[in-house]
């Protein structure tokens, strides 16, 4: 059986957020703030994964230093709380969902379906919200501690918005409906090219550590700033310095699943190593796992190889910034 590197320890331990339950919009854990001025919709998401705490972080920080609103308003949202009450530090990973992920429902067909899954029946109630926002900014954190990233559809709104925000420096860039079932940041007019509204994610570091609450709090204020709906000195007070260089790029290929229990990596493997083409990443089955290309990242490697779940996603490392 594979064996993945050990977790870092436990840094982040879950708040007690039963006071933001009840929101204002008559649905729990869901807030908005409206403005007299018109402006655009922006909608911030946390605990989409019951066990990445980081989202959790950078909105109770929002919620304690108040909300200045401008213009327009701002939906904060904690998706899957019913995981997130779950966490044990026994089993900090098991705790990502309750039936099934969150953000892999987002599709027509699974909404309106008869799913009466815990994560379904939350995802209808949020569904207004991200079908309506002009801006959908969804925060993650990941498993092992790689570098932080911000991951998008490669549409012409979506790139030129990133680079707007710029950091963290590693962009994962997807030509869209990679993960089976659906992703929130593509759900309805976030994934198409016909208008204006935009959804990005960020994987703010290790779901653990303290480091990864920081980049979700200074991520989440790059992401509010160009929109404008809220108090730019409030921005300014709080934004940590650019760092110096440009971002790198990866484009998603495939997102791998485990056809085998018995799937595993050619090594321990935490993401972003890379391989050349024809490389073995992994073993399954009968079957070697082989890079299609050069340059071939893998990218959030799962920690426990399950059949018939995602494994790892393959990227190409690009040269430069993507065209659209
Ligand atoms: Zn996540």
């Amino acid at each position: 059986m594979y064996v993945a590197p050990p977790l870092p320890p436990i840094e982040v331990l879950p708040l007690d957020i039963s006071g933001l339950k009840r929101g204002n919009v008559g649905i729990d854990y869901v807030h908005r703030f409206e403005s007299a001025h018109p402006g655009p919709s922006v909608m911030i998401n946390a605990l989409t994964h019951g066990n990445e705490f980081c989202g959790m972080t950078a909105l109770a920080w929002l919620f304690e230093k108040g909300v200045h609103l401008t213009c327009g308003s701002l939906t904060l949202s904690f998706a899957n709380v019913a995981a997130y009450e779950t966490f044990d530090p026994a089993k900090p990973l098991a705790s990502r969902f309750v039936d099934r992920d969150f953000n892999r429902v987002w599709s027509r067909e699974i909404l309106d379906s008869a799913d009466n899954s815990v994560e379904v029946r939350r995802a209808r109630e949020l569904r207004k919200f991200v079908e309506t926002a002009d801006g959908f900014f969804d925060i993650h954190s990941t498993t092992f501690p790689v570098r932080p990233m911000l991951i998008y559809k490669l549409l012409e709104k979506s790139v030129q918005l990133a680079a707007t925000i710029r950091e963290p420096l590693t962009h994962i860039v997807s030509t869209g409906s990679k993960h089976e079932g659906g992703v929130m940041y593509e759900f309805g007019r976030l994934g198409r090219s016909d208008n204006s509204a935009i959804g990005i994610l960020v994987e703010c570091g290790q779901h653990f550590a303290a480091s990864s609450g920081r980049v979700a709090i200074q991520t989440m204020l790059r992401f509010l700033k160009p929109f404008d709906v809220i108090d730019k000195e409030f921005i300014a007070a709080h934004l940590e310095p650019d760092v110096p260089g440009d971002f790198v790029v990866y484009e998603i290929s495939e997102v791998l699943k485990a056809k085998t229990n018995e799937a595993s990596f050619v090594r321990p493997v935490q993401g972003f190593e890379e391989f050349r083409e024809g490389d073995v990443i992994g073993f399954d089955g009968e079957q070697d796992i082989r890079a299609p290309f050069d340059r071939c990242a893998i990218i959030m490697p799962k920690a426990q190889l399950i059949a018939g779940r995602e494994m790892v996603t393959l990227a190409r490392r690009l040269d430069s910034r993507v065209n659209t």
